[in-house]
């Protein structure tokens, strides 16, 4: 890996942070605020949050099993992926690279920030070979994104060919485990301190049922994190947020389950699908979704709406012709999406 001095944008490296109020006095037990403007009624909301979030990562570091200083907290992993655009690459200078399909944010961030987005396509197992990812880096290539499992194509990535990436790349590699939760592969945080150059991204949306709590998780080197810490909102989780989110981390036998229930009625729902008609080809999954290719995605998609039932169109999608993603409901759910394919001509 290069300096991380060198990765970074030179304005990042040098900028000197908001300093929030909650930030400038530390080691004393304090019991008067007459510092930040707030109204001193309708406690507990009146007050700004901990910009640190340090109860929170206090609690999520054990269940995680890094450091607290490994970890940063955003509004959503989106906060995460946008930061990193922000803090490494010069706009209409540096370039990203990313498999091809993937989750959109990836490009979306890159166009906002103006920086050249280098698409690799997957094979038609869905996967990638690292030599064909790093053929297309040059000396501006600041990040490579991998998605695994990946969104939309629910799969693993194999391990050997992330290795490779992580191994070979000389700048800094995002691994997005939005759905590892569901899968059996083993998360890669274990190997944060094998490899410095490593971001892997996790989030409170998907197996943790909270995505309208907007929290998103980062991992790495404490180096990065504090680059990622020093350029965001000060105050860029809320209380109410962080209030929940530790209430859910003491509940995570419950994720526990739902992980298990949502497996099995994954299973459930694929071998429906076999059975139907309209369906011709259902890609294994390791997520709480999967892609099946149909006769026509439209034509179904548009039938399906009308019945109330929303799933993702993905036809449009490199690689995904006549697609559709279909998330993992709730047996009700689920039969409901069943009956209706099955009573389609
Ligand atoms: C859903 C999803 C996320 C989660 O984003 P949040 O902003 O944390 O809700 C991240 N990455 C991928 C690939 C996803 O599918």
């Amino acid at each position: 890996m290069k300096a991380l001095k060198e990765l970074t944008r030179p304005n990042i490296w040098d900028l000197k942070p908001y300093s929030s109020v909650r930030d400038e006095y530390k080691g004393v037990e304090a019991s008067v605020f007459l510092d930040a403007n707030e109204n001193p009624y309708n406690g507990p909301h009146n007050r700004y949050p901990d910009p640190m979030q340090r109860d929170l990562k206090a609690a999520l570091a054990p269940i995680k099993k890094v450091a607290p200083e490994n970890i940063f907290l955003g509004n959503g992993s989106d906060e995460a992926i946008d930061l990193v655009f922000r803090a490494f690459c010069e706009p209409a200078e540096d370039n990203v690279v990313a498999i091809d399909p993937t989750y959109g944010m990836y490009q979306v961030c890159a166009d906002v920030n103006n920086v050249d987005y280098r698409k690799v396509l997957l094979n038609e197992d869905f996967q990638f070979s690292a030599d064909q990812l790093l053929a297309v880096t040059d000396e501006h290539t600041k990040l490579i994104f991998l998605c695994s499992p990946n969104n939309p194509t629910g799969n693993n990535f194999l391990r050997e060919e992330i290795e490779k990436v992580l191994n070979e790349f000389e700048g800094l590699v995002i691994l997005d485990e939005a759905y590892n939760d569901f899968s059996d592969e083993p998360s890669f945080l274990t190997k944060l301190d094998k490899y410095p150059n490593l971001i892997v991204l996790q989030t409170f949306s998907k197996a943790w049922g909270c995505a309208a709590i907007r929290l998103g998780m980062a991992f790495a080197s404490p180096e990065i994190i504090g680059l990622l810490s020093k350029i965001k909102y000060p105050y860029n989780v809320n209380q109410l947020t962080q209030k929940q989110a530790i209430e859910m981390l003491h509940r995570y036998y419950e994720v526990e389950r739902w992980v298990e229930t949502l497996i099995k009625e994954r299973a459930y729902l694929e071998e429906s699908f076999v059975a139907l008609s309209c369906v011709e080809k259902i890609y294994p999954s390791d997520a709480n979704f999967f892609l099946t290719k149909v006769s026509d995605a439209k034509a179904i998609y548009n039938y399906l709406v009308a019945k109330g039932i929303i799933v993702r169109n993905r036809n449009s999608i490199a690689l995904c012709k006549d697609c559709l993603r279909v998330t993992v409901g709730t047996r009700v759910e689920n039969d409901r999406l069943i009956e209706a394919l099955q009573q389609y001509k």
